[in-house]
């Protein structure tokens, strides 16, 4: 699998180029070349917040349809807590899992319900933690990839564990296993993902070959059908027939991870940092990196802001969604899922090691970097300092860069342009001046 692959994508019939999404992305990863937007694989990091920020739509997340789980003979859903959120008046989240049931899944098994275990098995490793460094929460993918490829020094400080959904993938196969005797290739393991992040995460996972999860489906996608079956389980006497009423696992803390602090929260500490929303995660990255956050046993970092619930494939404003969230939580229990007798599951532990990816080397030599680094130093004494986007890179340095390197034109920077206007309408009024004379 491609190690840049990616959710995110442009529709160019679509983009009208007008800088938008270059403005906001935070990795300096778009580009507006001839009226079009593209983007640079090697630095995206799916966070997502072109797909926000675009008013033309251009900027898409690809998804798969709810369809795909027709390609199995057992499907179980993966739903996260964020899910649980998007709805009006919900009471009891059983309802919801009871109308992933009518849907068409076999069995169900909640994301919270691992989240539990990750904070039980963070608990530990943090009592254990005598290094004096922070742990940074290894749940937003969006967060593990910016550090991959943009904060080499903070890898190590990623936790261990592996996220809440490949936990719950590993448990969910192995009970459908037991369950139906079925063989591991014909059951479907379907996330149901707020985020493009999550996405990639599945088909191009950082710490291993192969993801858990089989697919996912765009929690927009499935919302206007789940609220379809809630309805008919409360009205159709055949569904009502069908209601599991202990399908329900996950407790408070499982699914408080659904928004910012939740995760955090649930480690029963108070010396933590939550932060939400990706400029304050590289804020917050930077200081770590400056050594200027001391004596903090835990670090949780959320691209969206609010934390999942405002992932850019969920239906409900996340600030709304958080206090729906908290109103569900109101009657569950502390934790509905234990270490069962203490014993941490292997699948919980991350085998493989995130390796940082230079994207941002100018060159492919220190020579060369050096070069370009050196050129583009002199062109920034020509260039206005402005940052306006106009010549398609979101910042001066940025342009400088590129044209050091070749792929653009000073002469993109429209106030370079219009200076040299300037200086060939000065020659021509001389000429014409010299022959009139
Ligand atoms: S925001 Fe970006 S993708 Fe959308 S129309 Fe503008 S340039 Fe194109
Ligand atoms: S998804 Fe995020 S990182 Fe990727 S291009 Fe869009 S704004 Fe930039």
């Amino acid at each position: 699998m491609d190690k840049f692959f990616h959710s995110v994508y442009l529709d160019p019939e679509l983009c009208k180029g007008c800088i938008n999404c270059l403005k906001r992305c935070p990795t300096e990863a778009i580009r507006v070349r001839k009226g079009k937007a593209s983007i640079t694989k090697e630095y995206c990091i799916d966070c997502g917040e072109c797909v926000r920020i675009c008013p033309h739509h251009a900027k898409k997340s690809a998804t798969d349809p709810l369809e795909i789980i027709k390609n199995y003979k057992y499907k179980v859903a993966l739903p996260p807590p964020s899910l649980y959120a998007q709805f009006n008046n919900l009471e009891d989240k059983s309802l919801v899992l009871n109308a992933l049931i009518a849907l068409g899944f076999d069995d169900v098994f909640e994301v919270a319900a691992a989240a539990e275990i990750v904070s039980e098995m963070t608990r530990n490793l943090i009592s254990k933690n005598k290094s004096g460094l922070p742990i940074i929460s290894s749940a937003c993918p969006a967060v593990v990839r910016l550090i991959r490829v943009r904060f080499p020094n903070l890898i190590d400080f990623i936790s261990p564990l592996a996220s809440p959904m490949e936990i719950a993938a590993e448990l969910a196969a192995k009970n459908a296993i037991k369950k139906t005797g079925l063989d591991r290739t014909e059951i479907g393991i379907v996330f149901i993902t707020p985020c493009p992040a999550k996405y990639s995460d599945i088909y191009s996972p950082l710490r291993k070959e192969k993801s858990g999860v089989d697919c996912a489906v765009a929690m927009s996608e499935i919302y206007p059908k789940l609220v379809h079956y809630m309805k008919k389980l409360f009205n159709d006497e055949m569904f009502l027939r069908q209601y599991r009423e202990d399908i329900s696992v996950a407790g408070k803390i499982g699914i408080s991870w659904g928004r910012r602090g939740g995760e955090a929260s649930g480690l029963l500490i108070d010396n933590f940092l939550a932060a939400d929303g990706i400029e304050n995660v590289i804020k917050v990255l930077e200081d770590l990196e400056d050594d200027k956050l001391k004596n903090l046993p835990f670090i949780e970092l959320n691209s969206c802001n609010g934390g999942c619930v405002g992932g850019v494939l969920t239906v409900e404003n996340p600030y709304i969604a958080k206090v729906k969230l908290n109103a569900i939580r109101k009657y569950l229990p502390v934790s509905g899922s234990h270490l069962k007798n203490l014993k941490e599951p292997e699948c919980a532990f991350s085998k493989g090691k995130i390796k940082f990816l230079p994207v941002y080397n100018l060159g492919d030599t220190v020579a060369e970097s050096i070069q370009i680094m050196q050129k583009a130093d002199i062109l920034m004494e020509i260039l206005p300092g402005l940052d306006c986007g106009c010549c398609g890179a979101p910042t001066c340095r940025a342009h400088a860069e590129d044209v050091a390197r070749g792929i653009a034109s000073e002469s993109d920077c429209i106030h370079i342009l219009r200076k040299y206007i300037g200086n060939f309408t000065d020659k021509l009024k001389n000429i014409n001046d010299d022959w009139t004379n």
